[in-house]
């Protein structure tokens, strides 16, 4: 055991001691129900999936428990650090709606970043070498790496406990000898855990667990000639999550397997234990195997995917609680979004993110919307994603309302359900305004069909010398029915299938002619109700342009 003089040798003198951080960051005046819940991202890269997942929760059991919920960057990796990694996880959280109560330079427990709380820990390590709860070790990479092998190479489980802990049992002059000679060092946890031993503990979600108990001395403290001298991630979580006075912890299942280290961490420290919550991870389909979502392998892993592309946040949040807990997925959305989430009725399998599904439910929710509220969304969204866009919905006010009303509205039993993301609004439509329309002036164009020609010219031409804006849809349609029997097309489809030879096509091929050549597309809404929105002017110059 190192002498106390020595041990505070290592630190500075001006140190606190654990009591002034206790009075510091005093136990919540909370309700005893209250959940104090903190997602821990690290900025070594964007926010995944699964991150926001753990977040939305986070959030609504702090929400409903009148407790409070926080987001501390776990910045203790910085060779590894992403730029613009934190500002990315604040845009997530801000576009999801789901908000800490407590982050960065808001809340009584801060700093929230761990970089910046490098004293705190420094504090409880030395706390942990006075009581000889922990030891210097300097062993260098190469024994590390040896000892790694020799255990590889007679089957034994890697790690540093028992007689591989070579620095565990030395003497107090061995260790003042390196430290003499200025070799670096880590501070190691002394673990109390024996081979054989088991742990037991309860998880909220799936109960009773039992786990072979740790014998490693887990490093606690990294290098000691970096700076700033931060913590390992086990420490970390063990001091924050107690003077940050959390009580719940909610975090992904790859964590169950440190569940023993943790609590023997607790234990040492004299810390209340947390009650921890371990979420099953979100998954994929592939093929006729499911595997984890992968940062790697799938785009949607990202946070930035959904954003980029403007999904509804309120849609997004309704089907991942959904997830979360099944019984949400049957309530309607405005419901489902202000319900609590159970732990309890959380799945320990891992639940499968569907794009097709989610697209739906946003599909569904845009159609909820007004017109005005969607030209809001969009402009808000493309002011990032799409400035083009914000110019022209900002110059054209007026004809983006147009667009959306038709076929949509409360009067509209079947609304069009053509928007399930904001980036969506160009493709279905931008043919709306002339300044994103790209008129169709090539007669080969391959939307057109392959109709001769000369005949799609003479059709057009025909079409724009003769057109009229009428009102009623059904008189409006007679101008193509005319002309379509006019340049020998049949009357309808069933009229060509009998007699294939006999006609360039149907009305149904006469008509797509004009769809084309006003939206650009062989699908669109009504035509009458474009034609109409477009005005006569526009309606001319883009079939004109298909006339040569
Ligand atoms: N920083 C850890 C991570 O990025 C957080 C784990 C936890 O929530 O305890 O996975």
């Amino acid at each position: 055991m190192l002498d106390r003089a020595v041990v505070d040798a290592l630190f500075p003198s001006d140190l606190p001691e654990p009591s002034f951080w206790e009075e510091q960051y005093p136990p919540r005046a909370l309700g005893g129900d209250a959940k104090v819940t903190r997602l821990g991202p690290s900025p070594t890269g964007f926010l995944h999936i699964g991150g926001l997942y753990v977040g939305m929760i986070d959030r609504a059991l702090a929400s409903h428990s009148g407790g409070a919920y926080i987001v501390r960057v776990e910045d203790t990796d910085q060779a590894r650090e992403v730029p613009g990694a934190v500002e990315q996880f604040n845009r997530a959280f801000a576009y999801f709606g789901i908000e800490p109560d407590e982050a960065d330079a808001v809340g009584a427990y801060g700093p929230y970043h761990q970089s910046q709380r490098e004293r705190i820990y420094l504090t409880y390590v030395r706390e942990l070498l006075r009581q000889d709860k922990a030891y210097l070790c300097f062993a260098t990479k190469e024994e590390l790496a040896d000892i790694t092998a020799r255990q590889q190479a007679t089957k034994l489980p890697t790690g540093y406990y028992g007689r591989w802990a070579i620095w565990r049992d030395k003497t107090a002059e061995d260790v003042q000898a390196a430290l003499d000679e200025g070799r670096p060092y880590v501070v190691r946890f002394r673990s109390p855990g024996k081979a054989g031993e088991r742990t037991k503990f309860t998880d909220a979600i799936r109960g009773e667990l039992e786990h072979e108990a740790n014998r490693n001395d887990v490093v606690i403290l990294k290098a000691s000639d970096q700076s700033p001298r931060l913590p390992t991630y086990h420490f970390a979580h063990a001091v924050d999550d107690h003077l940050m006075r959390v009580n719940l912890v909610v975090r992904g299942e790859e964590w169950i397997s440190s569940v023993p280290t943790h609590l023997q961490l607790f234990d040492a420290l004299g810390f209340e234990r947390v009650e921890y919550a371990h979420i099953a991870p979100l998954m994929k389909q592939q093929g006729g195997s499911r595997r984890k979502l992968s940062k790697r392998k799938d785009p949607e892993a990202s946070v930035e995917f959904f954003i980029e592309a403007g999904f509804p946040a309120e849609a997004v949040q309704y089907y991942l609680r959904g997830l979360v807990n099944a019984r949400l997925a049957e309530l309607p959305l405005a419901e489902a979004l202000q319900a609590p989430i159970s732990l309890a009725e959380c799945g320990v399998a891992g639940p499968l993110v569907d794009l097709v599904k989610l697209e739906d439910i946003a599909a569904d929710y845009v159609a909820t919307l007004s017109g005005p509220e969607i030209v809001e969304r969009i402009t808000a969204w493309a002011a990032t994603h799409d400035p083009e866009l914000v110019t022209v919905l900002e110059s054209s006010r007026a004809e983006a309302l147009a667009a959306l009303q038709v076929e949509r509205g409360p009067e509209v039993a079947n609304p069009r359900k053509d928007l399930r993301k904001w980036s969506d609004f160009r493709q279905a439509y931008g043919f709306f305004f002339p300044a994103l329309f790209e008129l169709v002036s090539d007669r080969a164009d391959e939307r057109l069909g392959g109709l001769p020609p000369e005949l799609i010219a003479a059709f057009a031409t025909d079409f724009a010398d003769g057109y009229t804006d009428l009102e009623d849809g059904q008189e409006w349609f007679g101008q193509i029915r005319e002309l379509a029997a006019k340049h020998g097309f049949a009357p309808n489809p069933k009229e060509l299938k009998k007699n294939p030879d006999a006609y360039p096509g149907s009305i149904r091929e006469a008509a797509q002619l004009i769809r084309v050549a006003l939206t650009g597309s062989t699908k669109s809404p009504d035509l009458h109700a474009v034609a109409r929105t477009l005005g006569t002017d526009e309606v001319l110059r883009r079939v004109r342009a298909l006339a040569g």
